[in-house]
């Protein structure tokens, strides 16, 4: 007997642990709620995982298995797991963040002492940390060189569904229970958080294959032209595999017939691979979840102003986009990608405030919060990251609106007040007077900051971190 611990692979198919398990022999599927993971999760994602989990449970019941839910300290659990069914041996997939490596360390040394068998196999990535470096053998630090090397490499095909057979009929008075979210200590989000699961996952994939994918390249950056996957959660929860994603964008290459269609197929491949590039980064680097990237930054004066950072995060800065992006995360846990390099520059640039807020508030309230994309994101905006923006350039809140979101759509489905006003005084909002303000949105507030005026603080706070001051 073997088992198969589900972490962040809440799926089936195309899952390489499960393979691995169940062609050695029947398996039994289990999930194990850890408190310690729970204490860094918030309520969207656990919504998300919960809903992911019921549709996995029912996925092994059709198969005429059952997946086995247990709660408390996986260096315990799983053993007990394993002797309950008495299984020789237990299979994971790799996870690669530092915590994640501690924990299925001590797992691992707990089978050990068990005499219980145990593999870990890499899933989650096309091409796991280490196999893609410099000539000298060195992790990448500059996305581009990865790119090339990721884009060349062989890409493995899906592994199959499990067939019935492969799976242990396991007893439906020892499965467990799926707790409420209630049970695991969150409240249930305000967000709406998108359908979890598998077939949700493809749906969502086919969807994006049929059409965006071809026009991805040049509408990825517009908000309301709904040009982008949104399989971040499903990324994140492994509801779908890596492997079947990536052939699907195979088979639209295969079929994009033009030039230009090809390249946006490849940019959006090249948007998984800023993906596995960041893993590789925290994987080499698992102190960057608190610290910054670069060593030099660690000099900025970062500001502190509860008051400022408040507004960012309630959508009420008087910066329209950047409203718009923040309500955005509030209603549905999860914010276009554009708007998350506005309101991130926004807050690291113009409110000179620690990227590491701003990182606490997206792990809260992302349903996608995953650790290597949100760091790697908030420390490219911060400009303390690998392959960062440069600290003197710095978006300009207004223009960056008024570019990718012309006729202030997007704004206007987030932020009710702006609606029905002309987008060239949403736009220009910074600039009006406090009359014409009151005039065309009396609800809506006036900017808290001058953005030049900040802009130029914020050039001097990195001059001075950096010694050029
Ligand atoms: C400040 C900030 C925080 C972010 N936090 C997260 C996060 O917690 N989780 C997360 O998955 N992404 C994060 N991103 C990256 C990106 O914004 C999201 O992956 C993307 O918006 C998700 O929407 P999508 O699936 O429709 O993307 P698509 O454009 O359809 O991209 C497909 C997939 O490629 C990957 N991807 C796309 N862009 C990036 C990127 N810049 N970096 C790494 N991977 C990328 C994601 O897995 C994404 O699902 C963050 C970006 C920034 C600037």
């Amino acid at each position: 007997m073997q088992v198969h611990w589900h972490r962040r692979d809440l799926r089936t198919a195309d899952n390489r642990g499960l393979s691995v398990a169940t062609d050695a022999g029947p398996t039994v599927p289990l999930f194990v709620f850890d408190d310690a993971v729970l204490a860094h999760a918030g309520a969207p994602r656990v919504r998300f995982m919960l809903d992911a989990l019921a549709e996995l449970r029912e996925r092994y019941r059709a198969l005429g298995s059952d997946l086995v839910v247990r709660r408390g300290d996986p260096r315990e659990v799983v053993v007990r797991v394993a002797r309950e069914f008495d299984a020789d041996r237990v299979v994971w997939n790799k996870d690669y963040s530092g915590l994640a490596r501690e924990r299925d360390a001590a797992v691992r040394r707990a089978l050990d002492g068990a005499d219980v068998a145990r593999e870990s196999v890499h899933d989650h990535l096309h091409h796991e940390p280490g196999s893609i470096t410099t000539n000298k053998g060195d992790p990448y630090s500059v996305y581009t060189y990865f790119w090339k090397k990721w884009r060349d490499r062989e890409k493995a095909d899906p592994y199959p569904d499990p067939d019935e057979g492969a799976l242990a009929a396991v007893d439906a008075e020892t499965t467990g229970d799926l707790p409420s979210i209630e049970a695991l200590g969150f409240e249930a989000p305000d967000a709406t958080v998108p359908t979890a699961g598998t077939a949700a996952a493809r749906e969502r994939l086919d969807r994006f294959c049929d059409d965006a994918v071809f026009r991805y390249e040049s509408d990825r950056d517009y908000p309301t032209r709904d040009a982008v996957s949104r399989l971040s959660a499903d990324l994140k929860w492994g509801t779908i595999g890596v492997r079947e994603v990536y052939a699907a964008t195979a088979a639209a290459m295969a079929e994009a017939g033009e030039e230009k269609a090809e390249e946006s197929v490849a940019e959006f491949q090249s948007q998984l691979a800023w993906r596995e590039f960041y893993t590789h980064v925290l994987f080499f680097n698992p102190e960057v979840v608190t610290e910054n990237f670069k060593e030099y930054e660690n000099e900025i004066e970062w500001r502190d102003d509860p008051e400022e950072l408040a507004a960012w995060r309630a959508g009420e800065t008087g910066y329209p986009i950047v409203d718009a992006g923040m309500r955005q995360l509030r209603e549905e846990a999860y914010m276009h990608n554009r708007v998350r390099m506005i309101v991130a520059s926004f807050l690291t640039k113009d409110l000179r405030c620690d990227w590491r807020h701003g990182y606490a508030h997206f792990r809260a309230k992302l349903a996608d919060h995953d650790t290597q994309n949100d760091n790697g994101g908030w420390q490219w905006a911060a400009s303390t990251g690998t392959d960062a923006q440069p600290y003197f350039r710095i978006f300009n809140p207004m223009t960056q609106g008024e570019r990718y979101d012309p006729d202030a759509e997007y704004i206007a489905e987030y932020v009710p007040e702006l609606r029905g006003v002309d987008p060239s005084v949403v736009h220009s909002w910074h600039e009006c007077s406090p009359l014409q303000r009151r005039n065309a949105a009396p609800a809506y507030p006036e900017p808290i900051v001058d953005h030049s005026e900040r802009r130029e603080a914020a050039l001097s706070m990195f001059e001075r971190a950096r010694g050029e001051d």
